[in-house]
């Protein structure tokens, strides 16, 4: 099947803006006539500077950054940032973590190894099926921070609120950043993979209060340690420069749609048309508590683990990619980040309708 014939519900990495891919093909071979790649270059070039300073600037406007943060292009993964944190910022003291799926699990678990991790919440013993609402958060009144992860891209909970705490907020916005705007000023650290909704994998996007810096662990790595990676404006060692790359791209591309208010309009369309379904359908059932439901992943379920495959099945035959659940929650999964088109959504309503109408009994 061609491009433009299938609708790519992954989770991560995921779709792209065509628009963005496309540029990238025309600059491929030679970037606007330096006669070489993106991906040969010296990431100490004029050439390449360039191009890293544009998309940092672009990624402040986007998500304007305050002054007092820095943005850094780093490389690990957003799982490298569940030991980064706690060595930079935690030192040994103690910090809340609010657990409310795997991912926010595996950095509670890491951080332990570098001081005392509070349960602020744990959503273990419903499945993760919701997130707390501001009065069940068990805040300590020492924390170095609070950590939160704001969408949870396994289980498909989302956290519609900031949480209120007196120690700065530290969050895991992997799998919705730039789906809406966000007040930065409030946050002492966010970070993200960018392989959900920003750029291809290999780049984690964190942006700091640069305050909090210069405070970790003595036998932190010089590659982990935040005040060293902000001297060196992220090139201690070489960055991952086509993924930068790609991300000016893609945010040239959420620039000309109407930035992250018209991404967050978008967003809750396209899950509005998705539970609106999932709620008056005799088959399928949501995951998620309804006040608690992600945007950027939808989980559900049929009556069977066998009708889920033979979904999922049918869904590819008809250019409907990447719907099987995470092997830990299983049943369905469909992910709609910035660049899943509204038609992506019809088409996967169209097929669940038809779907229903042949198994419901
Ligand atoms: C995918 C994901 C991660 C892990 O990201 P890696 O870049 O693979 O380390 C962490 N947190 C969230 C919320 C994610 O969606």
């Amino acid at each position: 099947m061609a491009r433009e014939q299938i609708y790519n519900f992954s989770a991560g990495p995921s779709v792209l803006p065509a628009s963005a891919l496309e540029r990238a093909r025309q600059d491929l071979l030679d970037y606007q006539g330096c006669g070489i790649s993106v991906m040969e270059m010296s990431h100490r070039s004029a050439w390449f500077q360039e191009i890293f300073d544009a998309a940092k600037a672009k990624l402040k406007a986007a998500l304007q950054v305050p002054d007092s943060h820095e943005i850094l292009f780093l490389q690990g993964g957003a799982t490298l940032q569940f030991a980064a944190i706690p060595m930079n910022l935690l030192a040994g003291g103690t910090a809340d973590y609010a657990v409310t799926g795997i991912f926010s699990g595996k950095a509670a678990q890491e951080a332990e190894k570098y001081g005392r991790v509070h349960l602020a919440f744990d959503s273990a013993s419903t499945g993760h099926d919701r997130i707390p609402p501001q009065e069940q958060l068990l805040l300590s009144p020492d924390a170095r921070y609070f950590y939160y992860c704001s969408n949870n891209t396994i289980y498909g909970t989302q956290w519609h609120y900031v949480p209120e705490a007196a120690a700065p907020l530290v969050c895991d916005m992997s799998s919705d950043i730039l789906s809406q705007p966000v007040d930065l000023s409030r946050y002492g650290l966010i970070y993200a993979g960018a392989q959900k909704n920003m750029a291809p994998a290999g780049l984690t996007v964190v942006i700091l209060d640069k305050a909090l810096a210069g405070q970790e662990l003595p036998c932190t790595p010089q590659i982990m340690r935040y005040q060293t990676l902000i001297e060196n404006d992220s090139m201690l060692n070489t960055p991952p420069c086509w993924c930068i790359y790609m991300l000016g791209l893609v945010l040239d591309w959420l620039e000309s749609q109407g930035g992250v208010t018209g991404m967050a309009q978008l967003k809750r369309e396209r899950a509005r048309r998705v539970y609106e379904f999932l709620d008056n359908s005799r088959l399928f059932h949501p995951h998620a508590q309804p006040d608690s439901r992600s945007d950027m992943n939808v989980t559900f379920r049929s009556p069977s683990a066998e009708l889920d495959e033979e979904f999922v099945r049918g869904a590819a035959a008809r250019g409907l990619l990447n719907l099987k659940g995470h092997k830990l929650a299983g049943g369905m999964r469909a992910s709609l980040y910035n660049a899943m088109p509204m038609e992506g959504v019809t088409a996967l309503i169209d097929y669940m309708k038809e779907f229903e109408a042949k198994h419901h009994v």
